[in-house]
């Protein structure tokens, strides 16, 4: 399907659907132990669930009602006319946003409650409503002839919305006539989700019996692979076997359902006039094709970098050389660190680079915007929801009083600072980033709050942890999700050959190319081979991955420009929040002085990673 207006609301609804219940406390007392008492407050966004219930009705007749004004109005709508629909939809947007937002955000702290269960499938059910009335809207938009929506979008009354309306159109070329697009839509659930749900049974039901310590339990993949950051090397090393025993008897089923799926792509390209398997993901990310084959090119040319950090880490670990169930084997200790401390270091190293970013950041803590709280029922892991254009955002952690803590405080103030600073700027339907971009605030801020926090901290173990991790996420995102991309990129070129993707041959492409990576310096056991069965990207949304790598590489080479320019680079940055996604990745990135075009465009990324292997191998 091509990416529709609704787009947006059907990727918050996704985002969303773990959340929980109001905290009806007093204001936070200083806090305990892990943030005892740091609940969020919901009320500004909505008042309980009657007015949710009562507002996602009036959201949805809203909807209903904008369909039978405007459906078929393309025929003769001007500028004005177009403006204020737009400016309807935004309302829209923003009215089943904040709702939707508010009750997944109740269920991520509750996620056992009734009444948010209710709740959050009555918003299921109505954001797929709304998405189905206001469907109609950009697929009349898109079905425009050229000279026409030239007319309209280059009008001043909608200029703000100029690259929403423009971007709506990329698909148009591979957009079949509305009789096909249903027959399409119709045969998916069979066609493609039955394989993705197939996929994820087997992939989050099956269960190894492990032996941690405790005797033998039952343990999930997720279970098994935590273990590899586990100090114990044999504990790791009998956790990565264990799954690909656990994996071996199902790896018939997954690669056929994997081969299914890339055969329906392969075909469904074909009617829709795709001249390469990675067309799609391109035109959705908004990246010129040449960008992408550019980047994973340098990419692969830097994999010394990660061998360098190998030898550095089998040092330290006292290893001759490291084997696979030693690639994320700890190194260094993270410091106890309470949640005002946290505070205080999010707030000076934000404010080092900017006293408005800052000041948002306090926004967060001061209107009660954070849950900080570990407690039972309530979701795990970090996020933050942007919420709605008109409302602001909330951030859910799980903080547990170590310094890394302070590092996911700030990945998730990072995307707080982009939503706030967008949704000053830009419309409901302008504010929100594509995936190639989203992450690039986020990493931004974990870069800052690691420069200051390496120029402050005094405890070695800190420090090595502090580093350890920088390094190894850096390299988990840019190099391994190439790896991924290489993998899938063969995997496609191999069934439009008219090989069927059988395990063996899965197994070889995937082995071939993490040789590629991990070199000399990573034994890879024999049982990797099997390391492509359980990976969700590649079932769910093909060469997603890549995305990972370009926002990283993009924020290194950003944060190598603040580097160099300093104080004046700020202001650039402040702007190019606030634009959201009113311009493409490349005019964006373009004004901040990364010029895609330029094939050593990625090399200041690089040397960033230079940097920190250096910093990691002086200790
Ligand atoms: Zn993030």
């Amino acid at each position: 399907m091509p990416s529709t207006g609704c787009s947006r609301r059907d990727a918050k609804a996704i985002r969303y659907v773990e959340a929980v219940t109001t905290s009806t406390d007093a204001a936070p007392a200083p806090t305990g132990p892990r943030a005892a008492g740091i609940h969020w407050d919901l009320s500004p966004l909505v008042a309980d669930a009657d007015e949710a219930r009562r507002r996602l009705d009036a959201g949805l007749e809203r909807a209903r009602a904008f369909e039978s004004r405007y459906r078929g109005a393309f025929e003769t709508i001007d500028a004005p006319g177009l403006a204020e629909a737009l400016e309807e939809l935004a309302a829209i947007d923003n009215e089943l946003s904040r709702v939707g937002s508010y009750v997944n955000l109740r269920e991520s702290v509750d996620v056992n409650a009734q009444e948010n269960k209710d709740l959050s499938a009555a918003v299921d059910r109505a954001l797929v409503e709304a998405a189905n009335a206001l469907r109609f809207f950009d697929l009349e938009w898109i079905a425009l002839p050229e000279e026409r929506a030239r007319e309209l979008y280059d009008a001043p009354e909608v200029a703000r919305d100029r690259h929403y309306l423009i971007a709506l159109r990329r698909f148009a070329p591979h957009t079949l006539s509305e009789p096909e697009e249903r027959m399409l839509a119709e045969r998916g659930p069979a066609a493609v989700s039955a394989w993705q749900t197939l996929f994820g049974r087997i992939t989050s039901t099956l269960e190894v019996p492990f032996d941690a310590g405790d005797g033998p339990e039952p343990h999930t993949i997720d279970r098994l692979l935590a273990h590899v950051r586990d100090p114990d090397r044999d504990l790791r090393r009998r956790a990565l076997e264990a799954l690909y025993e656990g994996l071996a008897p199902h790896a018939d089923t997954l690669a056929h359902s994997y081969d299914t799926l890339v055969g329906d792509r392969l075909a469904m390209d074909r009617l829709r006039h795709y001249s390469s398997p990675m067309e799609p993901t391109h035109l959705r990310n908004e990246l010129p094709g040449e960008v992408v084959d550019r980047m994973l090119d340098a990419v692969e040319r830097h994999y010394a970098i990660a061998h360098r950090w190998f030898e550095v880490k089998a040092g330290i670990l006292g290893l001759e050389r490291l084997e696979l169930h030693d690639q994320y084997a700890p190194v260094g200790e993270f410091r106890a660190v309470d949640y005002p401390e946290a505070r205080r270091l999010i707030d000076e190293s934000f404010g080092r680079f900017s006293p408005r970013v800052s000041g948002i950041a306090g926004g967060f803590f001061d209107e009660r915007r954070v849950d900080a709280e570990p407690r039972a029922g309530k979701r795990g892991g970090a996020f933050c929801a942007p919420v709605a254009q008109d409302a602001s955002p909330y951030i859910l952690m799980n903080f547990t009083d170590r310094m890394n803590d302070v590092m996911t405080l700030a990945h998730e103030l990072g995307h707080g600072m982009h939503f706030t600073l967008a949704s000053e700027e830009q419309t409901a339907l302008s504010a929100g980033t594509g995936i190639a971009l989203a992450e690039v605030p986020s990493t931004f801020a974990e870069l800052l709050a690691f420069d200051h926090l390496m120029a402050v901290e005094t405890d070695p173990a800190t420090r090595q942890a502090l580093v350890a991790e920088r390094v190894e996420g850096s390299f988990a995102t840019v190099f391994r999700q190439t790896v991924l991309t290489r993998y899938e990129q063969r995997a496609y070129a191999l069934r439009e050959e008219g090989a069927a993707l059988t395990p063996d041959r899965l197994s070889d492409i995937w082995f071939e190319e993490n040789a590629k990576y991990y070199g000399e310096s990573i034994l890879l056991p024999e049982g990797y081979r099997l390391g492509w069965s359980y990976i969700p990207h590649f079932i769910s949304t093909r060469f997603y991955t890549y995305a990972y790598v370009f926002a990283h590489l993009a924020t290194l080479a950003l944060y190598a420009r603040y580097r160099e320019r300093g104080e004046a680079f700020v202001g650039h940055y402040l702007a190019f929040l606030a634009a959201g996604g009113s311009m493409a990745p490349t005019e964006l990135l373009g004004a901040l002085g990364v010029d895609l075009d330029d094939p050593g465009v990625w090399e200041a990324g690089f040397a960033e990673m230079e940097r920190m292997v250096d910093e990691a191998e002086a200790g």
